[in-house]
């Protein structure tokens, strides 16, 4: 039998970490088997709806590589993909009566009032009201009269009071629970839609999904949707339900941390394939501790039984590290590409813009640091002459003032103002002075940088600034050491 996952997002906002994960599982479990990828839109909570949500749901889809064999942009004869206009197919209605008819259902017609004076319980730290069944006694001459009269109806799923029911998770085992504790959810709702609870179990079925992958907070509603696959005599699909997100805090992740989203960590500069690498980890591990995976090595070596029960924790220095990786690896044209508004941020004067990129891509993690790695280029900083004190280099602020000095008419008469051809100059000098090559370097890279860490060496800096600017540098150096 082919492997059958789909994603089934709510339109309600951005593409929260979780929400990724999740579409990540489902995708890999589908395509590690050979199965097919389908894109479902849950939109059947009109008052959660939010404008622009499906686009965002798709451009993530395709960011990330995610992509779908069927959905609502491709039909695969499972259609249609978004329940909004599944309902106006009678499906869920259709669905709906017969599990009236055969007692697994009823109508009820009781008004928010009476909904209101109903006793609440506290249900997994929740306020739940359970319905009392108290329209379950109407009599069939009761129900056609109140529906003939056009009296508003939700209908509610028929669970016993007594008993158990058991539903089967491949990570949680077989979970029971008293038929007691679950509420007659409503299956339709009085504007003719269905709940998420009622068109999850039609549209798995119907749509023949094999394996559905979500957050464990379903876990919970799962004994009733079993329920409803018994009461059809469906049989239900493979049951994954993920470990929760966590912030280092080890609170559940939420908007309030700042990275929460799938757009929140693009626009703070992490590249998507890092990102969606990341994810996978998030509760997956593989079974060596190999870290780095392309999406098609992922659909390689992901196993859905691998994935934890514990909660995974969404460490942002982790990600920092993978994305820096990810740069390191880049091709350098597309680093570029990207790098340029960064580096463009800090930089206006007239440089080489490719040689400075090159020599942050290895020394970044995201994009972002790009210009404080390299301002000084365009500006020399303040700095204290302390930095000129080097114990390993065996420098203080006399041998640099020395250096310094005797840099002026070297570099005055120098006419190949390469980074070749500099260095050589440089290392003419430290022979002859039969120093250590440091002894010489230090203090002209503080002098033409004003900085302890650098993204390249004293005559790369040099080379990129010019003559004249080093010179000007070089001078600033003389007067901090002289006056200090
Ligand atoms: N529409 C639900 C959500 O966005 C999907 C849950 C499920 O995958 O069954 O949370």
């Amino acid at each position: 039998m082919k492997i059958r996952t789909r994603y089934a997002p709510s339109p309600t906002g951005k593409m929260h970490v979780g929400n990724l994960r999740t579409a990540l599982y489902e995708f890999l479990t589908a395509k590690h088997a050979g199965g097919d990828f389908m894109l479902r839109i849950e939109d059947t909570d009109q008052e959660r709806f939010v404008d622009g949500a499906i686009e965002i749901i798709n451009k993530t889809l395709e960011e990330t590589g995610l992509v779908h064999d069927e959905g609502p942009d491709k039909d695969g004869g499972y259609g249609p993909y978004v329940q909004s206009e599944r309902v106006k197919t009678g499906i869920y209605m259709k669905y709906a009566k017969e599990l009236v008819d055969k007692g697994e259902a009823y109508y009820c017609f009781c008004d928010k009032e009476r909904l209101a004076s109903l006793k609440t319980e506290v249900v997994e730290g929740k306020e739940i009201c359970m319905y009392d069944k108290h329209c379950l006694g109407l009599s069939k001459e009761e129900i056609q009269a109140n529906l003939d009269a056009g009296k508003p109806f939700v209908i509610r799923q028929n669970i016993p009071n007594e008993g158990t029911t058991t539903f089967h998770d491949e990570l949680y085992g077989d979970i029971t629970v008293d038929n007691a504790e679950l509420d007659d959810m409503i299956l339709i709702k009085s504007d003719g839609f269905p709940t998420y609870n009622f068109a999850n179990v039609v549209d798995d079925h119907t749509m023949n999904i094999t394996h559905v992958v979500r957050g464990n907070e379903y876990i919970s509603s799962s004994p009733k949707y079993q329920r409803l696959y018994d009461a059809f005599g469906w049989e239900s699909p493979v049951y994954i339900h993920l470990p929760l997100i966590t912030d280092e805090n080890h609170k559940k992740l939420s908007k309030r941390c700042g990275h929460s989203s799938f757009e929140d960590l693009i626009q703070q500069g992490f590249v998507s394939e890092a990102i969606v690498n990341y994810i996978a980890l998030l509760g997956w591990s593989p079974e060596d501790n190999r870290e780095i995976f392309s999406l098609d090595e992922l659909i390689k070596e992901f196993d859905y039984h691998r994935i934890s029960k514990s909660p995974a924790v969404f460490d942002i220095v982790k990600l920092r590290w993978m994305n820096g990786e990810y740069i390191k690896a880049m091709d350098f044209d597309k680093f570029y590409e990207m790098a340029e508004p960064y580096l463009k941020k800090a930089l206006t004067k007239d440089f080489d813009l490719k040689k400075i990129a090159a020599m942050v891509k290895t020394r970044i993690e995201v994009f972002p640091d790009i210009p404080e790695l390299v301002d000084f280029f365009e500006a020399l900083p303040e700095y204290s002459p302390e930095m000129y004190t080097h114990k390993k280099m065996k420098t203080n602020s006399e041998t640099s003032l020395q250096v310094l000095k005797d840099m002026v008419p070297i570099l005055e008469a120098q006419e190949d103002y390469s980074n070749d051809g500099l260095y050589a100059t440089l290392c003419k000098y430290v022979e002859e002075k039969g120093v250590k090559n440091g002894y010489v370097m230090w203090p002209i890279r503080t002098a033409v940088s004003g900085k302890q860490m650098t993204p390249a060496g004293a005559t790369e800096i040099m080379e990129i600034i010019g003559k004249e600017e080093t010179l000007k540098r070089i001078q600033k150096g003389i007067e901090l050491l002289e006056n200090a």
